[in-house]
């Protein structure tokens, strides 16, 4: 089992412009301020380049400036040849059976003011990213060269987020689309379907508006973050990828939202916080893991912008951290507990993303919006599943270690349907690490030694999970 969990990775035509691409708009986004340019880029390409991530890796570490500038160059003359290399024949089992450039032939806008869809008819299946840009507010639709035969007034009149667009050739072998927009959005899909039917290919790009602290956090962590080894070439892998599973730490609330309070006045957002930051920290001294937070200060995060986070990390496992309570009256409750999400809740969103129109983005790397009803049913079933036992697998193994470092919930471990576990691909749980409003348990979430010793008793459980799942299966199919 677990051949539907390969990536299927299209082919890796115009790579090296993908390269460069990422890694001259990172740098700009390193030199030049947030606020007037910020890329999102799309997983759906389904191309991380590896070179660019390990580059911005680099980049991003303490390195003085002249050092970036030198790493900066060295990584676009190594873009530039792997750009030169991945324009030269490469052997093709299947040559394709198109010729020459796509033609677009029609372009379609529907949706509203806070919702907006592109769909562009082409002759054949193309690769196409998106990436949105500030003030003012753009999309930039990158696509190998197009010929586009369009009506004379496509573009001119918009509808929804979409003011106007166009379009064109930007340099030999690579045409561009330029979008309009009357506000900050977020790209939440950018994908191509194939031909079906005698119905042409259609590039389809989805947006939503959201507030520009929204927008720029989006941008911020697809730019200022590391990203995860990419799936590209083997030898691209082999020398630059780090093929480290991620974990990402997920603390509670923040900003604003403040969690659940002591009555001595500890807030929740501040105890996970610590926590997570210090459990960070024993995870990375172990060197196994490539360790990601959803937030790192006291920032206000949305619970489905840490779910996308994780996904678009590839992370391979999220640990939430909350702590609960109890109002006065509701009884003593004390201990940690351990959640999984409910199979209500499991199969809730399994019924939920099955009847979702759009399946390009169910699964990582799967497009089911090419697969028939049935199919794409059971494959959404079968990753759901999959992922379920995995968290399960995982929940077990935090009760088990944190027995012997903490006090757990008389039925420490639970499910419930929280919102932030319902990756459909990201194996996740939360840890309530005990109650704020029980005077024994907050005595140790305030204890430096406590946390200590539970940070190691989570770290075992990371361990004992990567080491024992089975080899092959889950997310990512990087047992280690
Ligand atoms: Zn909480």
């Amino acid at each position: 089992m677990g051949s539907y969990w390969v990536k299927r990775t299209p082919g890796m035509t115009g790579a090296g412009d993908q390269v460069v691409f990422r890694i001259s708009a990172r740098a700009l986004a390193e030199f030049m301020s947030n606020d007037k340019l910020a890329v999102v880029s799309q997983r759906h390409t389904g191309r991380r380049n590896a070179v660019g991530s390990a580059v911005w890796r680099r980049l991003s570490t303490n390195a003085s400036l002249a050092v970036r500038v030198v790493v900066l160059a060295i990584a676009l003359d190594l873009a530039l040849l792997l750009q030169a290399q991945s324009q030269m024949p490469l052997p093709q089992p299947d040559p394709p059976a198109v010729d020459g450039p796509a033609i677009a032939t029609d372009a379609r806008l529907a949706g509203d003011d806070k919702q907006t869809r592109l769909v562009i008819d082409i002759s054949h299946k193309i690769d196409m990213r998106a990436f949105a840009l500030a003030d003012p507010y753009r999309v930039v639709i990158e696509i190998p060269q197009v010929d586009f035969q369009l009506p004379p007034d496509t573009g001119e009149r918009g509808r929804g987020i979409i003011k106007a667009f166009r379009y064109g050739l930007v340099m030999s072998g690579q045409s561009r689309i330029v979008l309009d927009l009357t506000g900050p959005v977020r790209v939440t899909k950018a994908f191509v379907l194939d031909p079906v039917d005698g119905q042409p290919a259609r590039m389809v790009l989805d947006l939503v508006a959201v507030d520009r602290e929204t927008f720029l956090r989006a941008a911020a962590i697809d730019n200022h973050l590391p990203r995860p080894a990419d799936r590209g070439p083997a030898h691209f892998e082999e020398r630059t990828a780090d093929s480290r599973p991620v974990v990402v730490l997920d603390p509670g609330h923040g900003g604003i939202d403040p969690g659940t309070r002591a009555p001595s006045g500890e807030l929740e957002k501040d105890l996970v916080l610590e926590f997570a930051s210090m459990l960070r920290a024993k995870l990375e001294a172990t060197g196994k893991y490539r360790v990601m937070m959803t937030r790192a200060d006291d920032t206000f995060v949305e619970l489905s912008e840490r779910v996308r986070f994780a996904r678009q990390q590839q992370a391979q496992l999220l640990i939430s951290i909350h702590c609960d309570a109890l109002a006065r009256g509701e009884g003593e409750a004390e201990g940690a507990t351990i959640y999984t999400l409910s199979d209500k809740a499991t199969d809730a969103e399994a019924q939920r993303l099955a009847d979702t129109e759009n399946r390009a983005d169910i699964i990582a790397g799967v497009d089911l919006a090419a697969e028939p009803d049935e199919i794409a049913d059971i494959l959404i079933d079968l990753a759901l599943r999959e992922t379920k036992t995995f968290s399960a697998h995982f929940a077990r193994n935090v009760v088990k270690e944190m027995r012997t470092a903490a006090r757990l919930h008389k039925r420490p471990q639970r499910s419930a349907g929280f919102k932030v576990l319902k990756a459909p691909d990201v194996p996740s749980v939360l840890i309530e690490l005990g109650y704020v409003s029980n005077a024994r348990d907050l005595k140790q979430l305030v204890s430096e030694s406590w946390r200590s010793r539970t940070g190691d008793a989570i770290v075992h459980a990371v361990h004992t999970y990567f080491t024992t799942r089975l080899a092959g299966g889950g997310t990512g199919a990087r047992a280690q």
